[in-house]
C-alpha cells in the first residue's frame, strides 16, 4: 500500500476538517472552504464533496486546498499533526509553512505550476484563435487572453520579488495555484 492510500485510509476528512478548526455538525456537513458559504454545504467523510460548488476529493487533496500547498507537503501536514510515523526519502520533513524555507518550497512549485500553465496559455492562444470574426471563441482562446499577462506578472514575482512580495503571492494565490495544478494534471491525464 502506498504512502498516499494509507494516510487515505487513516484520517477521514472530517477528522481533518475538525483538526484545522472547521465546524463540523451531526451530519457531517460544515460550510465549505472554498467558495463563499452561508450555510454548510460540504459533506465530509472518507472524501468530501461540496454541494455548493462542486469542489471534491480525498482528504489529501482537501489539506491541499485548503492551506494551498502541494499534495505531498498535505500528506506530510497531516502524517505530522495526526502523528502517523513516515518513512520518507530524502530531506526531512519541512516544518510550519511560515518558516523560511517552506515558502522557498512554495515558490519553487508554484513556479513550476505557473510556468507550465503560461505554456499551456501560449498554446491555446496560437492554435485555437478565430478564423473569422463570425466563429465562436474557444473557452481557452478566451482563458488565454485573459490571464497571460497576470500569470506572467505573478512569475516575475516569484522570479524576481522581494521575500515579503513572494510572500504576498503565497497569502493571495496560493488557492489559485493549487487550483491550476489541479487543472493542469487534468488535461495532462485525457
Ligand atoms: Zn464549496
Amino acid at each position: 500500500m502506498s504512502y498516499f492510500q494509507s494516510l487515505k485510509d487513516s484520517i477521514t476528512c472530517r477528522d481533518a476538517a475538525e483538526q484545522y478548526g472547521l465546524e463540523v455538525n451531526a451530519a457531517g456537513m460544515a460550510r465549505c472552504p472554498f467558495h463563499e458559504d452561508r450555510h454548510p454545504s460540504l459533506k465530509l467523510g472518507w472524501g468530501f464533496h461540496c454541494f455548493g460548488c462542486g469542489a471534491h476529493g480525498d482528504v489529501i487533496s482537501f489539506v491541499s486546498r485548503l492551506f494551498g500547498i502541494s499534495a505531498g507537503d498535505a500528506a506530510q501536514k497531516l502524517a505530522r499533526n495526526f502523528g502517523i510515523p513516515v518513512h520518507l526519502r530524502g530531506p526531512p520533513a519541512p516544518l510550519a509553512l511560515d518558516s523560511a524555507s517552506d515558502l522557498e518550497r512554495w515558490v519553487t512549485f508554484a513556479k513550476t505550476v505557473l510556468h507550465r500553465y503560461y505554456d499551456m496559455l501560449v498554446t491555446w492562444k496560437q492554435e485555437l484563435q478565430p478564423a473569422s470574426p463570425e466563429e465562436s471563441w474557444h473557452p481557452l482562446f478566451v482563458e488565454a487572453l485573459q490571464r497571460q499577462a497576470d500569470i506572467r506578472e505573478l512569475i516575475h514575482i516569484l522570479e524576481f520579488g522581494s521575500k515579503q512580495e513572494q510572500q504576498e503571492i503565497y497569502t493571495h494565490y496560493r488557492k489559485t495555484v493549487i487550483t491550476i495544478d489541479e487543472r493542469i494534471r487534468g488535461y495532462e491525464h485525457t
